[in-house]
């Protein structure tokens, strides 16, 4: 696992499952493995510990994408 790993844990506690996603692909999984098992509820999440990490991997995106403009 390097620091420029793109895939992001989600803990999903109810399922007793951790699965490692690109995050590209990150919301649509969430969304669809709460709308298939907990019929729409926010069970799954991204782990917790490294959540402040994705927060500053979006944020480079958006800047990057902020100065492509
Ligand atoms: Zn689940």
């Amino acid at each position: 696992m390097t620091e420029d790993d793109p895939t992001v844990p989600i803990i999903c506690e109810e399922c007793g499952t951790e699965t490692r996603v690109p995050l590209e692909t990150l919301a649509d999984t969430l969304e669809r493995h709460n709308d298939n098992r907990h019929d729409g509820e926010q069970v799954a999440q991204v782990d917790p510990d490294i959540a402040d990490r994705i927060a500053d991997l979006v944020a480079d995106d958006l800047g990057l994408l902020e100065d492509a403009e």
